[in-house]
């Protein structure tokens, strides 16, 4: 698997572009621990934003434009909180409406996937070699009809949490590449900057996503019972990333010890360990129950489907005839003068791909038009 890795850590964006040469630039100012309450217009004109800074209040004003790159998530937010967006959901929160543009918010796209885990024993940890935690991927075709190939992704993941007992369970995770479910959107809860958007997946809106899921479920678990994954793994079961794996996934003390103390017993005798899994590690659905089951393998997957935290589409770039577009070829807002969207929220529809390198390649090819090189 190619990762964005040097000497075994995650390359963010901000290590990849901004070191330490380009952190001396006269035109480049870094204002950490800031958060931007809004933007700030004359007209339909973006001038500036206003930002809490330290907690402090304190307004930047633009000299050219404003470019907002504040992800699928929050950059819809921010449009919608200041009169740009869908004009019913901007009335029904008091926002006075400066652009219509209907598309704000909506066709929130992700990867859907389900994963089936399994306990690793001992020797075939990795964790002793590497901190990766995906070294191989499987790329195959569904071959459902009008379905393009290599439209299925499988990454499969020899831990799933940094504690101890993540370092003893691994996953296959199967997530669908070529998706066609649409309907994902991001709304406002209030006015208030303060308040997290509501976020609303439906991840399996087109049924072609549901029948994938499941079938690559099936294939996973067929792998699962080789005799070569069986003598490195035990105890498989369909996972669900539930609320109680999230609490034990926050880094601390508390979390650290209990789960070496689980981990203890994982390790233990294969009975107590099965015992162990189905009781605090299962939910709702056994790995025989959704293998037998149809029924229940569809009620598993509907319910533990989730994304693979690639966020996009929320302010779509597209045609000027195009209602539902956002933004322009370059990332220019409709409707707006000085004001630009450059991040994963202006694809038109979900890359067939994860979605880190799309969109670098985004910012760097608006970048140039910017800049007209
Ligand atoms: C856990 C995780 C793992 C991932 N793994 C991979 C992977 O392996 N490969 C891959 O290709 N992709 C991966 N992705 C996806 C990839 O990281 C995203 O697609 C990409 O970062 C999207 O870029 P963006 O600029 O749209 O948004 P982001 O990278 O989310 O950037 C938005 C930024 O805006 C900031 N922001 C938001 N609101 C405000 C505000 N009010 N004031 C100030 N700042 C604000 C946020 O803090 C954030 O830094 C992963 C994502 C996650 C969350």
């Amino acid at each position: 698997m190619t990762h964005s890795n040097a000497d075994e850590r995650r390359v963010s964006a901000a290590m990849g572009y901004l070191d330490a040469e380009t952190r001396t630039r006269s035109n480049l100012t870094i204002s950490t621990d800031t958060q931007v309450k809004g933007l700030l217009f004359e007209g339909t004109r973006c001038v500036g934003v206003t930002a809490m800074v330290a907690g402090q209040e304190q307004a930047f004003r633009a000299s050219r434009e404003v470019i907002l790159s504040s992800g699928a998530i929050h950059t819809p937010a921010h449009l919608m909180r200041a009169g740009i967006g869908p004009v019913g959901h901007l009335s029904d929160l008091g926002i006075p409406v400066i652009a219509a543009l209907p598309g704000v918010g909506q066709r929130l796209m992700d990867h859907p996937s389900i994963a089936l885990s399994s306990f690793v024993r001992r020797g075939a940890r990795m964790n002793k070699h590497t901190r990766r935690h995906i070294h191989v991927g499987l790329r195959y075709s569904s071959n459902l009809p009008g379905v393009p190939l290599g439209d299925m992704f499988v990454a499969v993941i020899s831990k799933s949490a940094w504690h101890a007992v993540g370092e003893q369970i691994a996953s296959l995770l199967t997530f669908i590449n070529k998706t066609y479910s649409e309907t994902g959107q991001v709304k406002l809860a209030s006015r208030d900057y303060r308040s997290e958007p509501v976020v609303e997946f439906n991840l399996l809106s087109d049924k072609r996503d549901l029948d994938r899921l499941m079938s690559g479920f099936k294939m996973m678990a067929a792998v699962q019972m080789t005799d070569a994954l069986k003598k490195v793994t035990d105890a498989p079961f369909p996972a669900a990333y539930s609320d109680r794996v999230r609490a034990i996934g926050v880094v601390n003390t508390k979390n650290r010890i209990l789960t070496k103390l689980v981990a203890q017993c994982l390790d233990g005798p294969a009975a107590l360990r099965r015992f162990m899994i189905d009781k605090f590690v299962v939910e709702g659905f056994t790995f025989d129950q959704v293998m037998t089951d149809d029924e229940a393998l569809e009620a598993f997957v509907r319910k533990s489907a989730i994304g693979v935290w690639h966020a996009s589409c929320t302010c779509r770039m597209g045609r000027a005839d195009d209602p539902m577009a956002v933004v322009d070829t370059q990332g220019r807002v409709k409707g707006m003068q000085g004001l630009r969207v450059v991040d994963a929220s202006v694809f038109p529809v979900v890359p067939c791909a994860n979605t880190n390198f799309p969109t670098l390649m985004t910012a760097e090819k608006i970048s140039e038009a910017m800049t007209g090189q």
